[in-house]
Order: C-alpha cells, then sequence, then structure tokens
C-alpha cells in the first residue's frame, strides 16, 4: 500500500516511531488485556494496561502492521504512562478531531508526537489505521471501569 504524503518532518517522527516503537512489550501485570484488527490493512494491535485506581500506571502493547498503525500506538503508549482514565479520554476524543481535521486539535501540544499523524486526516482509508490503537484504548477504558463498578 502507497504511504500518503505527508510532511517530511512528520514522516521522519513516525518512521523513527514505527522503527523503535515506544512501549512494545509484555505487561504481564495487566490489568486490562483489548485485541482489535484492522482487516482493510492487515494490522494488528493487543494493546495492555495496569490500572490503578483512577490512573493507568502503566501501558503497553504488541503489534504488527503499517507504519501508520504502529507509530500511533506507539505514540499513544508514551502520552498514557501515569495518565488518569479522564485524560485517556480527553486523548482519545482528541486524536478523533484531529483525524477529522479539526484545526485546533493539531495546534496542541497536549497531543506530543501524536500531532505527527495529522496528515493522515486527508487519507481516510488509512484513519482507521491511525486510530485502531485508539479503538483499542477505548474498549481497555470501558473494560475498566466495568471491572471498578463490580467490585
Ligand atoms: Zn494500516
Amino acid at each position: 500500500m502507497i504511504e500518503p504524503t505527508l510532511n517530511s518532518l512528520y514522516q521522519q517522527l513516525i518512521l523513527e516511531h514505527y522503527r523503535k516503537p515506544r512501549n512494545r512489550a509484555e505487561l504481564p501485570e495487566h490489568t486490562v488485556e483489548v485485541r482489535m484488527y484492522n482487516p482493510v490493512c492487515g494490522d494488528e494491535i493487543r494493546l495492555q494496561l495496569r490500572v490503578d485506581g483512577d490512573r493507568i500506571a502503566e501501558a503497553k502493547f504488541i503489534g504488527q502492521g503499517c507504519s501508520i498503525s504502529q507509530a500511533a500506538v506507539s505514540m499513544m503508549t508514551v502520552k498514557l504512562q501515569g495518565a488518569t482514565l479522564a485524560e485517556a479520554d480527553a486523548l482519545v476524543s482528541q486524536f478523533i478531531n484531529l483525524m477529522h481535521g479539526d484545526e485546533a486539535a493539531a495546534r496542541d501540544r497536549t497531543l506530543g508526537d501524536l500531532r505527527a499523524l495529522q496528515g493522515v486526516s486527508k487519507f481516510p482509508v488509512r484513519i482507521k489505521c491511525a486510530l485502531l490503537g485508539f479503538d483499542a484504548l477505548q474498549e481497555a477504558l470501558k473494560q475498566s471501569r466495568l471491572e471498578a463498578g463490580a467490585q
């Protein structure tokens, strides 16, 4: 599949995360695990979180697929270490805004390296790739809250 033409600096950042993913490892002490698959592109992500109270104490993933899917989840896990569940919700919403071409989201420095993916918003097929990790995160947050509610 042809990679979309992105700003070259952003492209480098995406490739850097793809080649040297952050937090790509098993997290044996995880409290929640979610698998997501993108059949359009063949991307796979298994996201593991260790949730402690209302915080994500640790976030790791195992995955394979295109550079956009793997760089996005790598960048996402960087932002998740120590984040509250509410901050994780806000990150998901703001990243979805970014994928919808929202200008304010594109300027939002709290997204960190994730801003490098803003050019993906012009390529609808690839948005699914970028969102795969965030789909997993949303499901993991939902499961964590259900478990916390059940205790
Ligand atoms: Zn993909």
